[in-house]
Formats: structure tokens, sequence, C-alpha cells
């Protein structure tokens, strides 16, 4: 098959189940990173004994490139995921890999596999990962001292292809994570809030978990939450218990220059079931960019938002993002590589 084909058929399978054939790899030893490869993407080797096999050191980033109408391929806001890479690396005691290394061996990656890269609405996805390789399963020995970077790529097609269904939310005040870890990327925190969105889904037929410790809305299982009306955007303000989004940053960015009030602040459950006879409600991520909120489960009770479909300011909202990611309109916060 030609890397067209792969590609047109990558966007009829499920969000980052296909890879692009070359990945960027780089070793941690001695106390220094080794020069990174670019390589065929297989599978990989590692002592039965390594430290994220036993005690989950790893983090990653998701980041995407997309194209252009010109054919260009441009990267968003790689210095910030690098910057947030970097953090979860310092969190978890995993050498913190240099940010010209990432860059370079992003940059170089995507450059490589640029005909990987579908055309608009389609994306390419990229996932640098960070794990520990040391064999040692002495827990109380220490962190591992070895390390393996990478970086695949995965192109992915819109992830509203059948349309921008709003979705169905069970409102939790379950934990997603340890407090202090939720704005770390780590596998752990995933695994973690599966059980919670799989219950919910079970159960509640919902989409995902909005998890909201203490009655306090946080985030959902790989996503930020967002209070949306034509006037204001109201969303958590940032602590070390969730994901600080690239994707919330930017739209409180982007609206606070399109003229939204943008207010960060804690939000009470109650406040929010208030705000959704009116307001609408979104979730914000690097796959969907911006997912329109429908309704509510709080406490075996069904809450419509707003109309209950995907809301008007949600979508202005989303289209005005999308279009600096697909270069139709001008890049003024210089986020584009
Ligand atoms: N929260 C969690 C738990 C996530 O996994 C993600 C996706 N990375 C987000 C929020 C949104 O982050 P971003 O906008 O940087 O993709």
């Amino acid at each position: 098959m030609t890397t067209k084909q792969f590609v047109e058929e990558a966007l009829t399978k499920p969000f980052g189940t296909v890879y692009a054939d070359k990945m960027a790899v780089a070793h941690y030893r001695d106390g220094s990173w080794t020069p990174f490869e670019i390589q065929e993407t297989k599978p990989f080797s590692m002592h039965p004994a390594a430290h994220v096999l036993h005690y989950g050191s790893t983090c990653f980033e998701g980041l995407k490139c997309h194209r252009w109408e010109d054919g260009s391929v441009h990267v968003f806001r790689l210095d910030r995921h690098i910057q947030r890479f970097q953090g979860s690396a310092e969190r978890l005691c995993l050498p913190i890999p240099d940010a010209e290394l990432v860059d370079s061996m992003v940059c170089e990656l995507v450059t490589a596999c640029k005909d990987w890269a579908p055309a608009f609405p389609g994306s390419l996805y990229v996932r640098p990962t960070l794990i520990g390789t040391l064999p040692s399963i002495g827990a109380a020995a220490g962190p591992s001292t070895e390390a393996m970077l990478f970086v695949i790529l995965s192109p992915v097609g819109d992830y509203f292809s059948g349309g921008l269904r709003p979705l169905k939310l069970l409102v939790s005040e379950q934990l997603r994570t340890a407090p202090t870890l939720g704005m770390v990327k780590t596998g752990g925190n995933y695994a973690a809030a599966l059980y919670a969105t799989r219950q919910a889904r079970a159960k509640y037929q919902t989409d995902q978990v909005l998890f909201a410790p203490d009655g306090f809305i946080q985030e959902t299982g790989a996503a930020n939450f967002l209070m949306i009306s034509s006037e204001k955007i109201v969303t958590k303000s940032l602590d070390p218990s969730f994901l600080h989004g690239v994707t919330r940053d930017s739209l409180l960015q982007l609206g606070g220059k399109m003229g939204y009030e943008v207010e960060e602040r804690e939000i009470a459950v109650s406040e929010l079931l208030e705000w959704a006879k009116t307001g609408e409600a979104a979730l914000s991520g690097t796959a969907a960019v911006l997912g329109g909120v429908g309704q509510l489960v709080y406490q075996e009770e069904n809450y419509r938002v707003g109309t209950g479909e995907y809301g008007a300011e949600t979508a202005k909202l989303r289209a005005a993002l999308v279009d600096i990611h697909r270069g139709a309109s001008e890049d003024t916060f210089g986020w584009l590589k």
C-alpha cells in the first residue's frame, strides 16, 4: 500500500490506531542523552524488570500537526507541550529531556513523515513518550536512572466525523487521580480513570465522567471543562489537581481576543446545574478541540445543557481555533511552527 492509501484508511479507523512508518528514539544512559535516531516504527525489547513495567514511570504528550491547503505541515504549540512534558518528567523523577532534544525529534520526524499528515479536517497526532527503563524491581531503590524517549505519529480523522454530536457526562464526586498528580500526564492517571468511565458508560450510557471531588468541577478523563455563553467563558483555575490543557489555554486566549470575558475560578456543581438551564458547556482537548456537552447526569437525575444540542457559541469558538490550525486565519499568537 502507498502512504496515501495508509492515511486514507487510517481516517476510517478509531483515533490513534494507525502509525506512521518512522519513529524518533533517544536513550538516557550514564547521565546523558544519546543523539536521537529516526528509525522504522517497530516493537522494541525491554528487560522484564524495567522500572516502567512495575512502577509506572512514564509520561507522555499529545499534540497535533495540521496540513494547510498549500501542502505545508505545521505543529501546534510544540513549546507549550514540551514544557508540560518536562514538568511531568520532573514530578516522576525521570531524566528531564532538554527542550531542544524533544523539539528536534518532533520536527525532524514530522518532516520525514510529512506525507502521513492527512488533509484538513484530519491531522497528524504526535505522541512523545518517556519511560524509565532501568532493570530494577527494588521499589525502595528509587527512580530509574535510565530512560528511553520516543516519538510516534498517528494520522487521525476529524473527531466529529459523524457530526458535532453533543456529549453526555456523568458528574461524579470521585477522584480522577491523586490531587497532586492531576497535572502530570502519566499513564497511571489514565488507567486509574478507566474504571469510573466504564462504570458510568454501563450504568448511564454517558460518554465521559466529569470529576467533581468535594462538589467542585475538575475535568474529565481526557479533557478540560468549560462553561460558555455569548458573554463569557468560565473554567476551573489552575492548580495541581488537573491537567493544564494546551487547548484550554488557547481557547481562553482566543476567546478573550474575540470579546468573551474569561473567568478562571472554582465552579461548584450546583452552579453548573444552574448554568445548564441556559448556558453551554464543552470539553476541550487536543483530540476533539472542543466537544459540546448536551446532557449531564448527577445523583441519578438528568439535566439538559442549554438546548441539549452542540451550542452555537461553542461552535464559534471551535471554528476560530480550527481556522488557526488550518491556516485559514492569521496565527497572531505565534502558535504554529
Ligand atoms: N485533561 C486530561 C486528563 C487530558 O488527558 C487532556 C488531553 N491531553 C486534557 C485535559 C486536554 O489537554 P490538551 O488540551 O493539552 O490536549
